[in-house]
């Protein structure tokens, strides 16, 4: 008999039959006498809905900023809604649930309003409903502050609710049901080609959910990182038939990713929206970097990459590397810093960039991959605009209209979907 804790996201409550299949799931292990707790997320889009409807009671789109502990109130009702009906549709299947929101579960949080974060997750009643043989349903995605106010854990907060509670109970499994199949080594829309990934180490899922892979969230991830890591499944809620209750199907993210010493790349996620500003002409030495990147941090614009490169007349040539958004503020900023150095202020800046991450513990310590992804680039015909890396990846800027190309060049490069399909052939542990 194990303690599950099992996470539904959207599309898996989002209609009476979701929901319906999801209870016949969790009657079944029920009946298999496992203990179960469940966390929701809000019917299909409700939450953006009720985003909508306040904007446009409020008359303008600023509500979270405005009106925080309102938007709290509203938007931990979706959660409300689906963890109500779910209670039902588990007794209709013949076992016993209750349902709890965020604060009866005792889910304690900051005071941050839209964006709270845990604090502590004492659960007692979570735990003493399921030791009174009853299924308990947490809303996800909500708590209670320290100062008695709902709160939410900001967009995608569910994950983060179930990590949370999994760890707070000690429970044996953590499950993540979603619409997709489990993380894969790439976007399958972009690259054809992409496999599922069956096991994948916590430092690794959180950078490619950080990078743009969309099916769990970093915070979730990075909280189960903590020692003693959690392992987490993520597995889809839509399979039926015989494979539904195969305990090895989707992805495992855990602290003991069986890998391959061949593997360098576990996976490549992508995200629009980036700029690249070139700034010419800068005093050489160490103040021009510190000022500028001190001035914009102060101006709460984060610098994704930097790189610094001497020019023939001795001055140097920065490129700075951020979101689209924040560009109109860095080239403000840049140009005052610039002014105050006594730069040439010139300056350049591409936009419509996308930032590309390959990441994998494989290639920690390994020369020639970075050689290895310029020459399928290369060879794809993609400019690179920029580089960065870490241990456990690399990043790279390129054109957006040049994205699913460098993506499917990459994934063809590092032999991904070969990679994926024979993860046991030559594992061993590591
Ligand atoms: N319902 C919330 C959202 O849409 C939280 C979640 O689904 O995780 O962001
Ligand atoms: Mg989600």
């Amino acid at each position: 008999m194990a303690l599950l804790v099992q996470k539904y996201g959207g599309t898996s409550v989002g209609s009476p039959e979701r929901i319906q299949a999801v209870a016949a799931r969790v009657a079944r292990a029920r009946r298999r006498g496992d203990d179960v707790v469940v966390v929701v997320s809000a019917m299909g889009h409700t939450t953006d809905e009720l985003i909508d409807l306040a904007r446009n009671v409020a008359g303008h789109d600023d509500c979270v900023h405005e009106h925080p502990r309102e938007m709290d109130m509203l938007l931990s009702a979706g959660e409300r809604i689906s963890m109500a009906l779910l209670a039902m549709a588990i007794r209709e299947a013949g076992a016993d649930a209750r349902s709890l929101t965020g604060s009866q579960a005792a889910i304690i949080t900051d005071a941050w309003h839209t964006s709270a974060r845990i604090v502590e997750v004492r659960a007692d009643r979570v735990r003493e409903t399921v030791e009174g043989g009853c299924v308990a349903i947490v809303a996800g995605f909500q708590g209670v502050s320290t100062t008695r106010e709902i709160t939410t854990l900001g967009r995608g907060g569910s994950d983060t609710t179930a990590v949370a509670l999994a760890r707070a109970l000690g429970a044996d499994r953590c499950e993540i049901y979603t619409d997709v199949d489990g993380i894969f080594t790439c976007d399958p829309r972009r690259v054809p080609d992409a496999r599922i990934i069956p096991r994948i180490s916590h430092d690794e899922m959180v950078e490619l959910a950080q990078s743009g892979a969309q099916v769990m969230h970093a915070r979730a991830v990075d909280l189960g990182a903590r020692t003693p890591a959690l392992d987490i499944r993520v597995l889809s809620s839509f399979v039926t038939g015989p494979d539904e209750d195969d305990p090895t199907r989707g992805t495992l993210i855990t602290d003991d990713p069986m890998v391959r010493e061949d593997q360098v790349v576990t996976g490549l996620a992508s995200a629009r929206g980036y700029a690249k500003l070139l700034l010419h002409a800068l005093p050489a030495g160490m103040r021009t970097p510190t000022e500028m990147l001190g001035a914009l941090a102060d101006a709460g614009v984060s610098v994704d990459m930097v790189t610094e490169s001497p020019q023939a007349d001795g001055r140097v040539l920065l490129q700075l590397t951020v979101r689209g958004d924040d560009l109109a503020r860095a080239r403000e900023i840049a140009a005052q810093v610039a002014a105050r150095l006594g730069g040439g202020g010139a300056m350049d800046e591409r936009t419509g960039l996308s930032r590309i991450a390959l990441v994998g513990r494989g290639m920690s310590g390994r020369p020639g991959v970075y050689a290895q992804a310029f020459r399928a680039l290369m060879d794809a015909g993609v400019k690179v605009e920029a580089v960065s890396t870490s241990s456990i990846s690399i990043t790279l800027l390129v054109p957006s209209d040049q994205e699913d190309e460098a993506l499917r060049a990459l994934h063809d490069g590092f032999t991904l979907a070969a990679q994926a399909e024979a993860p046991a052939a030559a594992a061993v542990a590591g």
